[in-house]
């Protein structure tokens, strides 16, 4: 995490858990070290007492157990009104304590809207990393209130030429050129083109938070394209013909050029 501030809540998608759960966890250690250099240290009592497993501000929420002593299927709304309220002691060890969700998609639409009120207004000294493989499933005013990191180096998240097609006319502003390549994607299925929006909001995503050779534009154009890309899954997910979506995406794009 070289360089960059802590946010107050993070959205970790990896399709690879262990990956995924190594990535959550060294977030987590960040936040809690207390090193000067760069974090996390690796060396510091906060560091070794995470190391460890044993760091009472690293708390780890998971789905509650059936009678047969099986993980329920959803992380229910309960289990998260509880973090909301402890979230809000004090820290035992650290400057910070760190609430990881790791099934973050197993929450319910009443769990996430329980989450989405407590990082409306979070306490100060408390960080949330919810993990996940795809951020699809959380709620958008959920995910816009976290930072979405993607988990390095998974294979994953190399783009499809039709993404990196998308990503190369953006970042140059060549705008009816992107507005031609749309119109051609028109011979996709919403299957499709719903899987390039997301490799676009991926990359466009990774390009704000630690720039990045993936989309050569400025952070204004990047932050727009996102929203848009989003708004377009939206709309297919809801069903909207694929021809629609991508005219609407075109005008969208016209008007930045204004
Ligand atoms: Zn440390």
């Amino acid at each position: 995490m070289k360089g960059r501030g802590l946010f107050h809540a993070y959205i970790a998608v990896g399709s690879d858990e262990a990956a995924r759960d190594a990535f959550i966890l060294k977030l987590a250690r960040s936040a809690v070290c207390s090193g000067d250099g760069e974090r996390p240290c690796g060396v510091c009592r906060q560091c070794r007492l995470a190391l460890a497993g044993a760091h009472p501000d690293i708390i780890f929420v998971e789905r509650p157990l059936d009678d047969k002593g099986k993980p329920k299927r959803e992380l229910p709304v309960d289990s998260i009104r509880k973090m909301a309220s402890s979230a809000w002691v004090l820290p035992q060890e650290a400057e910070k304590k760190v609430y990881i969700i790791r099934e973050a998609d197993l929450m319910n639409v009443q769990a996430q809207n329980a989450a989405l009120k407590l990082l409306e207004e979070p306490p100060s000294f408390a960080v949330f990393i919810l993990g996940t493989n795809t951020a699809a499933p959380l709620l958008p005013t959920l995910r816009s209130r976290c930072e979405s990191v993607f988990v390095p180096g998974e294979r994953s998240y190399e783009p499809s030429p039709e993404a990196e097609r998308y990503l190369l006319l953006a970042g140059r502003g060549d705008l009816p050129g992107l507005c031609a390549f749309l119109t051609d994607c028109e011979r996709m299925d919403s299957a499709q083109v719903l899987n390039m929006l997301a490799q676009i909001r991926r990359s466009l995503v990774t390009s704000l938070a630690y720039g990045g050779e993936s989309f050569e534009g400025s952070p204004e154009l990047a932050a727009r394209l996102l929203t848009m890309a989003e708004r377009a899954e939206e709309f297919l997910r809801r069903n909207v013909g694929v021809k629609h979506v991508l005219g609407w995406l075109c005008v969208g794009v016209d008007e930045i050029q204004l």
